[in-house]
């Protein structure tokens, strides 16, 4: 279980289309207060940050919309409570950047060229 806090385009469709049922799965988890769950250190890094994990949720469903897919399961903005920024990085980004594109290529083939961009 994990959010990455690359850019949502770098994700290939897989990872982008997993990482939007992982928030869903992370929102319920701590709005719910599930046991089982509540010890996981990804839930444990989004806890208190529900307003950051709605952000992200909105990236990634914008993202999934401009890659033709569906999106019908916005998120309770009411429940967004807490801090709007996930501060708290498991890797730096560019380490991110380096486990994605080394077990995916298809996120390498999206990183190598967003780099190109930035260069
Ligand atoms: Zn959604
Ligand atoms: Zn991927």
């Amino acid at each position: 279980m994990r959010i990455w806090d690359v850019d949502p385009e770098l994700l290939c469709d897989r990872h982008l289309l997993g990482e939007h049922n992982e928030a869903h799965a992370l929102w319920s988890i701590i709005i719910n207060g599930l046991r089982g769950f509540s010890r996981h250190p990804e839930t444990a890094r989004w806890r208190g940050k529900l307003m950051a994990l709605y952000l992200r949720h909105e990236t990634d469903a914008r993202e999934m919309e401009r890659r033709g897919f569906r999106h019908r399961s916005p998120l309770e903005k009411s429940l967004a409570t807490g801090k709007s920024v996930q501060d708290e990085l498991k890797d730096p980004i560019d380490e991110q950047e380096r486990l994605l594109s080394e077990r995916d290529p298809d996120c390498a083939e999206r990183i190598r060229r967003s780099k190109e961009r930035r260069r």
